[in-house]
């Protein structure tokens, strides 16, 4: 096996088998994601939707491709298609969008809600009064083609180890009140996608059921380039 097959094995090796793997492909060649490919992976994480797009193109049909990246609602038109799981969704007017394009492309779509929890201002994502106030509106409830199978969200970029737990912690509190409120007794919603190279050891013992992958797999990503 080569390089990129090797650590997709040595990290499977460390994971609970319930918690799965997504390998964070963005920037990386075409010729990477069939190495990962052809060690078994399948499903890969982008957040460019023309890069999945031609991506998806490029490659096998039963890889599951994850968008994760923040969505622009003139954008959801290139993956609308094909992609198996939004991880990104922070509002209601991206949500509209998804909804719209599903329904056009005769497909229901997974999304996850994501959430700023971090201490950074940087970073995307719903407060919980904002998805409290999506999720029992009317007009999500016309909403056939979305279905809504957890939340998302990203830590803190800090050694602070005791911060970046008590951020996951919190998402997951977030999770289970969701969970409560508007999602008793439905099966999907199931999700919790936290954890990167950097932090996903925590984010497992703290409930992560999705990782998200990149350069602990592919190697660091150049973006001069
Ligand atoms: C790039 C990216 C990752 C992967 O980051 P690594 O530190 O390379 O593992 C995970 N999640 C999101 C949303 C990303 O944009």
């Amino acid at each position: 096996m080569g390089k990129i097959g090797d650590k997709i094995a040595s990290i499977k090796g460390q994971i609970p088998e319930q918690v799965r793997l997504v390998a964070v492909s963005k920037t990386k060649p075409i010729e990477d994601i069939q190495e990962a490919y052809d060690a078994g992976q399948r499903i890969f994480g982008e957040n460019k939707a023309l890069e999945i797009r031609d991506k998806h193109k490029a490659l096998p049909d039963n890889i599951h491709w994850h968008f994760i990246g923040h969505l622009q609602t003139n954008k959801v038109k290139y993956i609308a298609s094909f992609v198996k799981l939004i991880h990104s969704v922070d509002s209601m007017k991206v949500l509209r969008e998804i909804n719209k394009q599903a329904l056009k492309n005769d497909r229901i779509i997974s999304c996850l809600l994501q959430f700023h929890i971090a201490s950074e201002e940087t970073k995307f994502g719903l407060s919980p009064e904002e998805a409290y106030e999506i999720l029992r509106s009317e007009e999500f409830k016309s909403f056939h083609n979305i279905k809504i199978t957890g939340v998302m969200g990203m830590a803190s970029n800090t050694f602070n180890t005791d911060l970046v737990r008590q951020e996951f912690k919190y998402l997951r509190t977030i999770y289970q009140n969701l969970q409560f409120d508007f999602f008793l007794g439905n099966i999907f919603f199931r999700e919790i996608s936290m954890g990167m190279s950097g932090d996903y050891q925590i984010a497992i013992q703290e409930g992560s059921t999705l990782i998200r992958i990149g350069s602990s797999i592919f190697g660091a990503r150049n973006y001069a380039v």
